[in-house]
């Protein structure tokens, strides 16, 4: 039995070492490292490229992909001036909101119409990019705005990357962003026609070199579309609804297509208010009158393709009869809409492969190569 007892001791002795060796390692470690600074791995700077687009924003990051891809609002309190949600959630606040706070879009019809709306919802992104991972001043922003964009809004830009300690900024048009995203070469002498139609505006330009040769933009692009939907109910249904229900109107149902099959015909059940009783009231829409209003601004970008290709140089021109004509944005996406263009152009119309995130991708290329236009960046 005393042998067992010295046994257990002795085990006991030798944890007690073990454990008194083990605080004094850390002791020791602890000493060295406060007498030798270990240097941190040195923080890189990072590429950002922001499509700052009427109804959308989207943000690509190098090594990181598309990290923020939402509505394009900023809430803010008026009083303190500070933001308090940004994209999807300050979109949901639209028209909810009470008198001490604003819900605002920092651009709109193409263009800039609330600069701090646009610096907030810059920052707010940056800010959510973890700063501590990356250098900020050895970063560049790229940010791409509609050709309508003046070159004081375009500064005021630049100024704010400035302000958010990023010394490397520049802007750049988003149809040549587009272009390059929807997997087009446009560092050839080959010319190219790019149909961007977003929310507020629709952008069309012809690119050859590297850079945009004649360009035109004009108000009416998804923004318009879902008014001309809500005239058309209040006019031909006697209601009223409001932005949203018409914008589903037309993302649902919305088409251009010249026949439609009545046997596949879609229909929309939506509600509003009614014009005279003022009571809420539902009513079915069919796609037949959805396709007749929005046959209106479809015309109305064909009209402004035709004068880009007017001012084309002959020989891009010739180009572009070859090539065809690319469509990007959020209003592509109306069934039909590249037939349309087809029959009334008479040249043929392809749908970009990522019509909504088109920009942003195409961001990661001028990135790479900053300023120089006539050089092919490699991958
Ligand atoms: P912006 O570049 O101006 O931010 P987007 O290219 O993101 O605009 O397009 C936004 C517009 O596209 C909105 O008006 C939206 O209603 C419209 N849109 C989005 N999806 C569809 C769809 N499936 N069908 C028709 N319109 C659509
Ligand atoms: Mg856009």
């Amino acid at each position: 039995m005393a042998r067992k007892e010295k046994i257990v001791e002795q085990v006991q002795n030798v944890e007690e070492i073990v454990a008194e060796e083990a605080v004094v390692a850390q002791e020791f470690d602890e000493i060295v490292e406060d007498l030798v600074e270990v240097p941190k791995a040195p923080r890189e700077g990072i590429q950002i490229g922001i499509d700052l687009g009427t109804a959308n924003t989207l943000v690509y990051v190098s090594g990181r992909g598309i990290v923020f891809n939402e509505a394009s609002v900023v809430a803010y309190d008026l009083e303190s001036g500070e933001t308090f949600a940004v994209g999807n959630e300050a979109a949901r606040m639209l028209g909810r909101t009470h008198d001490k706070i604003q819900v605002s879009k920092p651009l709109h019809l193409g263009v800039i119409s609330d600069i701090k709306a646009a610096k907030a919802l810059i920052e707010w992104v940056l800010s959510g990019l973890d700063p501590d991972t990356y250098d900020v001043k050895e970063s560049t922003l790229l940010i791409c705005c509609p050709s309508e964009v003046t070159m004081v809004e375009r500064e005021s830009l630049i100024n704010l990357a400035h302000d958010l300690g990023i010394e490397d900024a520049f802007i750049e048009e988003e149809v040549k962003a587009g272009v390059i995203g929807s997997g087009i070469d446009i560092f050839t002498p080959q010319g190219n026609l790019f149909i961007d139609i977003g929310g507020g505006s629709t952008d069309v330009g012809v690119l050859s070199l590297g850079d945009i040769v004649v360009s035109e933009s004009i108000r009416v692009a998804g923004s318009r579309m879902d008014e001309l939907i809500q005239k058309h109910v209040q006019h031909e249904h006697g209601l009223l609804i409001g932005e949203k229900t018409a914008e589903k109107i037309k993302q649902e149902i919305g088409t251009v297509n010249e026949r439609l099959d009545p046997a596949d015909e879609k229909m929309i059940f939506v509600a509003g208010r009614d014009n005279t009783s003022g009571l809420p009231r539902e009513i079915e829409v069919s796609q037949e009158e959805i396709r007749d209003v929005l046959v209106e601004p479809f015309e109305e970008i064909v009209k402004v393709t035709m004068r880009v290709l007017e001012q084309t140089p002959p020989e891009l021109s010739a180009d572009i009869i070859e090539s065809g004509i690319y469509t990007c944005g959020g209003g592509s996406l109306v069934e039909g809409c590249q037939n349309f263009f087809a029959k009334r152009l008479g040249i043929q119309v392809q749908q970009s492969p990522s019509p909504l995130t088109a920009i942003a991708e195409g961001t990661k290329v001028l990135l790479k190569n900053r300023g120089n236009y006539l050089v092919k960046p490699m991958d």
